[in-house]
């Protein structure tokens, strides 16, 4: 891959880290990442990635904009009130990188229609909000043995990590949440600082840039618990369960 002029100004900054060079940036440009739910985490999740170059980015989601979205769900404004949410973020990632294919899923992902675009990504990134959703998510990302990248968010609260699912030594989402059920809490119902997504949206944006560049340590193992009120950072480890029904043998 030959950069253009244009291209070696847009990514500057990402070439001079030694981490990234021209070949991490050749590897974002080749990238296919599928971002599920463009709401508080999905936001800068696809800005952060269309910015970064990410080659070709899905982002899927079947709500529309409303007016409470906009305290923290950045990629979309006023003007977006009432239609949907991908064709809202869409506008926002084009019109910072008009160079990279960005394609938006008005729908709800599940059933085949998740399979086939688990099967087509090279990482998925999970920004829903309801348990069932992630474990369905889960399920799909260990049938294709794909990255995920999960965080969720709560109040002041949040956590991220990253399973390398259907990989014989990774945990996946299930094996650490497989028992429980979905609580119902939720931003709706328990509200939500609006940078907290902000902070865990933008370290899913990391997490997966990591992936594709092939450096650092990545999360795969760990979780990372963030509190914003003590702003205080935990890690715990996140053990494959043998057992497991989803990934265990
Ligand atoms: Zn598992």
């Amino acid at each position: 891959m030959v950069f253009s002029d244009n291209e070696l100004s847009r990514y500057s900054r990402h070439i001079l880290l030694p981490e990234v060079d021209v070949q991490g940036q050749e590897k974002l440009l080749s990238a296919k990442v599928l971002i599920i739910g463009v709401g508080g985490l999905g936001s800068p999740v696809a800005l952060y990635l269309a910015a970064s170059g990410v080659g070709e980015i899905t982002i899927a989601d079947h709500d529309k904009v409303e007016l409470n979205n906009l305290q923290r769900q950045i990629a979309h404004d006023e003007q977006g009130i009432g239609h949907s949410k991908v064709s809202s973020c869409y506008q926002r990632m084009i019109n910072i990188n008009s160079h990279i294919k960005i394609n938006p899923i008005n729908d709800k992902l599940n059933g085949e229609l998740l399979l086939s675009q688990v099967a087509a990504a090279d990482i998925v990134v999970d920004c829903t909000d309801n348990l069932t959703t992630r474990f369905e998510i889960n399920q799909a990302c260990v049938t294709y043995k794909k990255w995920l990248v999960s965080a969720a968010v709560i109040r002041w609260e949040g956590q991220i990590s990253v399973y390398h699912c259907g990989h014989p030594d990774s945990p996946c989402y299930h094996c650490f949440y497989g028992g429980r059920n979905d609580s119902r809490q939720n931003c709706s119902n328990s509200g939500i600082l609006s940078p907290v997504v902000g902070v865990l949206g933008s370290m899913q944006a990391i997490e997966v840039i990591k992936l594709i560049i092939n450096k650092g340590d990545s999360l795969i193992g760990r979780v990372l618990l963030f509190d914003a009120l003590s702003m205080q950072w935990e890690s715990m480890q996140l053990p494959k369960n043998p057992n497991c029904s989803v990934c265990g043998s």
